[in-house]
């Protein structure tokens, strides 16, 4: 960073500082030995904190059936870094809003927030782990700009009303300081004692390229965020041309993909943004550019599609590498079944074939049952282990045009298309006879026995769902049933009896 800015930033006495909460959580998400029960106290102490806690546990981001309740089942729902994480962001954005310049700083953290869920997603959707933490990296983007904001107060907040958009303020800015906010930032980070995963992608949210894919999810949510931050529909339609380019060379994202992020930004962003107080913002004009997009890759498709047959039999390797890719992001990373939204894709696809043509369609949602027990007396890891082993036992015993999906935890969906009522109950019976004769896991060569319960509905000639959440509902309802009367068995749909 240009020194004499440096120097101003270490002199400046105003700048945004971390609240206490904060403070405390840097300190235990750096501590090894740092147990679930100390992230409860320090969280709890903050009851707006516990508030958002539990409110982004109960949010679409977090795929799980039951309402979470209390801050304990939320931290346990999320885990202990996720849980760190997450409380660091909402206690940085909500303790650093005071100071000059408020409407300046509203827009900085709109953005923040708007990337914060762009960085997560694009994780989600190129296979990355630390989904928590690039939100993070994502919403601490900008700290810098809060820095200069504080510094400069005047000249800085006109500097970024009339900057077009970031590209350019950024040109700006090192034009007229000799460096950009994203190394004010990388400074704030470092004065904050923030992980260096943090610090360093915060350093390169404005660099060309980045070092690591973790850095290139934060960098190209900014441009992703500048879909929302434009005004006109000809520079929405632009900043999304510029972010899908940007996705796809640094992150190797196809079209269709970053097509279905934005859909997926769409719909999530209004929840996320009440979550950290910013205005909400899915302006129409996204929703009309989509509608755009998509058909513009239905002609791309066809077209792709003519091209393949002419050179089928030249596919190459590196096709089917790519399609491999695709699929994995389908795949729910630690059992390789289907994830939720992948799930949800198929699912409707069913649902409407079964409905057209008056076919039967099943669904079986599974929970395993106390499987909190196994975790708490064994450990997650055997926790792990007996799902991955149950989902195997899953994919085994239906046939391979039935659909297995993790809904979420210890939560499965099984889609049985076809099947009627009666055979559908007697394959998920036949499977809870197997699974609960097979050892999940073995603990010290001792064999660990598991049983669930489930839920069944059909969409058939008896019962017509109007939708596919109505029908998930009714298996849900059964599945209560199940576990209400004792569990360790498998319930019927409540309209069919
Ligand atoms: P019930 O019979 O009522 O379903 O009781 P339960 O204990 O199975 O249900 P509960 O919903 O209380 O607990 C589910 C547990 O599943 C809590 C959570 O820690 C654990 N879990 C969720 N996802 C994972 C995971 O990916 N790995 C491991 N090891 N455990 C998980
Ligand atoms: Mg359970
Ligand atoms: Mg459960």
């Amino acid at each position: 960073m240009h020194p004499e800015l440096e120097a101003h930033l270490s002199h400046c006495r105003n700048l945004p500082s971390p609240p206490g909460v904060a403070l405390r959580i840097i300190e235990l998400a750096q501590n090894p030995d740092v147990v679930m029960s100390t992230a409860a106290d320090t969280i709890g102490l903050d009851p707006a904190l516990s508030a958002r806690m539990l409110r982004i546990a109960n949010s679409p981001l977090y795929a799980s059936r039951r309402r979470v309740e209390n801050l304990s089942q939320a931290l346990t729902l999320l885990g202990l870094n996720a849980t760190l994480t997450l409380a660091l962001g909402f206690s940085l954005s909500q303790g650093t809003r005071s100071g000059q310049q408020p409407a300046a700083q509203e827009r900085i953290w709109r953005r923040s927030v708007i990337a914060a869920l762009a960085s997560r997603l694009l994780g989600q959707y190129t296979g990355q782990r630390k989904l928590e933490e690039l939100m993070l990296a994502g919403l601490l983007q900008d700290i810098g700009m809060l820095a200069l904001l504080q510094l400069y107060p005047d000249d800085y907040a006109a500097l970024t009303e009339l900057a077009s958009d970031n590209t350019s303020l950024v040109l700006a800015e090192r034009a007229w300081l000799g460096c950009d906010h994203a190394a004010a930032g990388n400074w704030m980070a470092r004065q904050w004692n923030l992980p260096v995963l943090l610090q360093e992608a915060i350093g390169e949210s404005e660099s060309s390229a980045s070092t690591t894919p973790f850095n290139a999810c934060v960098a190209v949510s900014g441009y992703v965020a500048d879909i929302w931050l434009t005004h006109q529909p000809e520079s929405t339609q632009l900043a999304h041309g510029v972010a899908a380019e940007q996705a796809a060379t640094r992150l190797g994202m196809d079209y269709a993909d970053f097509l279905a992020l934005t859909e997926q930004m769409v719909k999530t962003l209004p929840e996320v943004c009440a979550m950290f107080d910013v205005p909400a913002s899915s302006p129409a004009r996204i929703e009309a550019l989509l509608e755009q997009a998509r058909e513009l890759l239905v002609v791309r498709n066809l077209r792709e599609i003519q091209d393949a047959a002419r050179a089928r039999k030249d596919a190459d390797e590196s096709e089917s590498r790519a399609r491999r890719l695709a699929e994995e992001v389908r795949r729910d990373p630690l059992t390789g079944v289907y994830n939720r939204g992948q799930l949800e894709t198929v699912l409707e696809r069913e649902f409407d074939t079964a409905t057209r043509h008056g076919w039967p369609l099943s669904i079986a949602f599974i929970d395993l049952d106390d499987f909190k027990q196994v975790n708490d007396r064994w450990g997650h890891l055997v926790g792990d282990e007996v799902l991955r082993n149950f989902a195997k036992t899953l994919v085994k015993h239906v046939r391979g045009s039935d659909i297995v999906a993790r809904y979420g935890g210890e939560e499965f969906l099984v889609v049985l298309p076809g099947i009627a009522e009666d055979a559908a109950a007697h394959v998920v019976r036949r499977i809870l006879s197997e699974v609960s004769q097979v050892a999940m896991a073995q603990v010290d060569g001792v064999p660990l026995h598991i049983t669930f319960s489930a839920g069944l509905a059909t969409q058939g000639a008896l019962d017509q769902f109007q939708d596919v959440d109505s029908l998930l509902r009714a298996a849900d309802d059964a599945l209560y049933g199940a576990k209400r009367d004792g569990r360790n068995r498998v319930a019927v749909g409540a309209i069919s009896g």
